[in-house]
C-alpha cells in the first residue's frame, strides 16, 4: 500500500509499506476516513517514524484468530492501546492504563494509511448506516468532550452556564457536546482570536467572545454572564487558562484539556477560599463511546457542522496546510 509519510518541515510524501496480516485477537481495517487533529503539529513539524493518524474509522477486511468482529464490519479505532487488565482498565479507566502497549499513529501505524493493523480490543463497532466520516466525530471531537464535561460534572453537579476557551474542533466539540448534555439551551461561552471559528461556534448554538475586541470578562459579562460553574481550556495557553480561572463563580471548575502552558495560581483566592477546582482531562475512556454512538445518531445533522474540509488522502499536503491557517473545524482525510 501506498501511504504517507511525514517528513518533517511541513513536508509530507508517499511511501509503499506492506500491507499487515492480522494474528491472534487483531483485525485489520481498511481506512475509510481519518480526521485532522492538532495533536499532530509535531509530527507534521518535526516528521513521524510512524504512518500517523488516531482518529480513524474503516472497516473490517481481515480478522485474526481468536476475534468476534467478522470482515465486513464498521467501526472506529480507539487512540490507545490499553493492556485491559491494569487496575485502572479493571475500573473502566483505559485512558489511564498503567501498561499502555502503544498509541495509534504516534507509535503505531496509524489512520493516514490505506490499511491499519490494530488490536481488537480498541475497534468498536458501529452501524453500517453510519458514514464513516461522520463516524471519526465519535473520537476527539465527542469522546473527549464528553468526557471532560463528565468530568466537571462529578465535581460540581449543578452546572447552570460554562465557558469554552479556543474554537477549535475540541472547544467546537466541548460546545455541541455541552449543548447535548446538559439541554439545548444551556449557555456556553466560546472565546478564540479567529472570527471564522467564532462564527461556526454561534452556529452551533455558542454565545461568542471575539477576544481581538474585548477581553474575556467584558464579553461575557455583555452576554449577562459575568460569572460562570464549569470552564474548558482547549487552547492549551495560561492567559486563557487564567482568564477562565478568574471567571469562575464559587464552587467553579476549571478543566484543562488543551496540553501547552502552565497556570499559575494564588491558591488562596483561586482554590480555598472559593473552593473552586482545576481538573485535567485526558482523551476518554473506551467504555464511554456507545453512549456518544447514540448521541451521534440522534444528532448527526448538527454534530455534522463540525466537519468542514474533505480531502483525499492525494491531498493530505494541502489537508494540512489548510488546517494549521486555523480557519476550519474538523478535515477529515477519505480514503
Ligand atoms: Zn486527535
Ligand atoms: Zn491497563
Amino acid at each position: 500500500m501506498r501511504v504517507p509519510r511525514f517528513v518533517g518541515n511541513g513536508q509530507i510524501d508517499f511511501v509503499e509499506k506492506a500491507v499487515p496480516v492480522p494474528g491472534p485477537g487483531q483485525l485489520l481495517i481498511q481506512v475509510k476516513a481519518n480526521a485532522l487533529c492538532g495533536s499532530e503539529r509535531g509530527q507534521f513539524f518535526k516528521g513521524s517514524t510512524v504512518t500517523p493518524g488516531h482518529e480513524a474509522a474503516g472497516v473490517v477486511v481481515a480478522a485474526g484468530e481468536g476475534t468476534s468482529n467478522p470482515p465486513g464490519t464498521a467501526g472506529v479505532v480507539f487512540l490507545m492501546d490499553f493492556c485491559g487488565n491494569c487496575r485502572n482498565c479493571r475500573l473502566g479507566l483505559t485512558n489511564q492504563c498503567l501498561q499502555k502497549r502503544g498509541d495509534m499513529g504516534f507509535n503505531r501505524d496509524g489512520g493516514y494509511g490505506a490499511y491499519e493493523l490494530v488490536n481488537e480490543s480498541i475497534f468498536l463497532p458501529v452501524a453500517p448506516t453510519l458514514p464513516l466520516t461522520d463516524a471519526t466525530l465519535l473520537l476527539d471531537v465527542m469522546g473527549t468532550t464528553a468526557h471532560a464535561i463528565t468530568r466537571a460534572q462529578r465535581i460540581h453537579p449543578d452546572l447552570q452556564s460554562l465557558l469554552v476557551t479556543g474554537a477549535g474542533p475540541i472547544g467546537l466539540g466541548v460546545l455541541a457536546m455541552a449543548k447535548i448534555m446538559l439541554g439545548e439551551s444551556f449557555p456556553v461561552l466560546i472565546a478564540d482570536v479567529v472570527g471564522w471559528r467564532l462564527t461556526l461556534a454561534e452556529q452551533l448554538g455558542g454565545k461568542p467572545i471575539h477576544l481581538t475586541q474585548s477581553t474575556l470578562a467584558e464579553g461575557a459579562a455583555r452576554h449577562g454572564l459575568p460569572r460562570v460553574d464549569g470552564a474548558f481550556d482547549t487552547s492549551g495557553k495560561e492567559v486563557a487558562r487564567r482568564g477562565a480561572l478568574d471567571l469562575l463563580d464559587k464552587r467553579g471548575v476549571l478543566v484543562c484539556i488543551g496540553h501547552g502552558e502552565g497556570l499559575s495560581l494564588n491558591v488562596s483566592p483561586d482554590l480555598i477560599a472559593t473552593e473552586r477546582a482545576i481538573l485535567g482531562s485526558e482523551y476518554f475512556c473506551f467504555n464511554e463511546l456507545p453512549a456518544n454512538v447514540e448521541r451521534l445518531q440522534n444528532h448527526l445533522p448538527y454534530l455534522r457542522q463540525i466537519i468542514t474540509h474533505r480531502f483525499p488522502v492525494s491531498e493530505i499536503q494541502q489537508a494540512f496546510e489548510l488546517f494549521w491557517q486555523g480557519e476550519t473545524g474538523k478535515v477529515v482525510i477519505e480514503q
